[in-house]
């Protein structure tokens, strides 16, 4: 049997540099290896737990994010692309699943917590933010998914989803697969930094990414804007790579790591400025991103195709939720008419 890979993102934004190398990178990967069945899940359900007042921004970026899919070569021949909350066995599954995770258990979550303070929810925590790793549990069994290529900030949300498939299991019987998290083999891409430095992860909700789609004059601008080392004044000071910003992106992103260690050194001993860094970096960075723009822009000549492929994923989608559910609702004894 095939192994089920299945991933998503929530449509809070456009897709970012981080997601390109936590996550869009390695799913393309292994989407065209052949050796998984794939689905990716645009989560709205999960994005609308903190942007419930902004129901607009949630049903505009469900299209942009599908732009960006198709962009960096998800394959709707090859990858089932779906819409959460048109699956209504995903919300069946959760509320199960709801049972058997203590609220003490949630309140632990390390990512929830730094999301909660890094959002100010303060006292207006709302419920649904803070089960939304329950709620993933239910998008990452219904399909029974083995691997889920993630960044590093998901891992406490798929160890969640396996001691939750764990208890299900050994209550109910053996229904549900537990998955394992697949997270980029460099350290660095696991959790790529914001353009304002090397502490806060880049976020769609922190107005601090670099956008797959944005264009030449914006890249250039948020580039030399990047976080680098304030300590380095004229360009005959000796300056700083770590904490540097724009040397951790090259780590990242430069293929040329003879060079790359080349201008550390020249950086380091004085003599090398911050604009000829950068003019590298953006070099790399429009390297990169000039064919993702590029095909984006050839997919939003067409929103109605983009819509069919959604369309299609989601029907499927569907089908295959119809027959955990019926298995795990046979397992729970709550099948009354067979
Ligand atoms: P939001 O701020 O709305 O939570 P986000 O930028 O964190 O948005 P998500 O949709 O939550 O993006 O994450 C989608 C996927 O991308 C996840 O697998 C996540 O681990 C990965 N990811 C997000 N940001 C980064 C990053 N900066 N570095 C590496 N991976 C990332
Ligand atoms: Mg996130």
């Amino acid at each position: 049997m095939r192994k089920v890979l299945l991933t998503g993102d929530r449509p809070t934004g456009q897709l970012h540099l981080g997601h390109f190398v936590g996550s869009l990178r390695n799913r393309v990967a292994l989407q065209n290896s052949g050796d998984y069945d794939c689905f990716v899940m645009i989560a709205d359900v999960q994005a609308l737990t903190d942007n419930f007042k902004s129901p607009q921004k949630v049903r505009d970026n469900v299209y942009e994010v599908a732009l960006d899919y198709l962009a960096v070569g998800l394959d709707p021949k090859k990858t089932t692309i779906f819409i959460q909350s048109l699956i209504p066995a995903l919300a069946e599954l959760t509320i199960y699943y709801m049972n058997l995770v203590t609220v003490a258990r949630l309140q632990r979550n390390p990512t929830v917590k730094t999301e909660i303070q890094s959002k100010g929810f303060g006292k207006a925590l709302p419920t649904g933010f803070l089960v939304y790793p329950i709620s993933q549990a239910a998008d990452i069994t219904f399909c029974k998914a083995h691997v889920v290529p993630v960044g590093e900030d998901q891992l406490p949300m798929i160890e969640q989803t396996r001691e939750i498939v764990r208890t299900f299991n050994s209550i109910y019987g053996d229904v549900l697969v537990e998955p394992e998290a697949l997270i980029p083999s460099d350290e660095k891409s696991r959790r790529l930094p914001g353009i304002t430095g090397n502490d806060t992860k880049m976020s769609k909700s922190l107005n601090n990414g670099i956008y797959l789609a944005d264009d030449l004059d914006t890249l250039r601008a948020k580039v030399r804007q990047m976080y680098t080392d304030p300590g380095h004044l004229k360009v005959s000071d000796p300056g700083k790579i770590e904490g540097n910003t724009v040397f951790t992106y090259l780590d990242v992103f430069a293929t040329d790591t003879a060079y790359v260690a080349e201008l550390k050194e020249h950086y380091q001993r004085g003599g090398l400025g911050d604009v000829k860094v950068k003019g590298y970096l953006l070099e790399v960075l429009d390297g990169i991103l000039a064919p993702i723009r590029q095909r984006r822009a050839e997919y939003a000549k067409d929103p109605a195709a983009v819509y069919e492929v959604l369309k299609e994923g989601t029907a499927y989608a569907n089908e295959v939720a119809a027959a955990t559910l019926a298995e795990v609702r046979a397992a729970m004894k709550i099948d009354y008419f067979g």
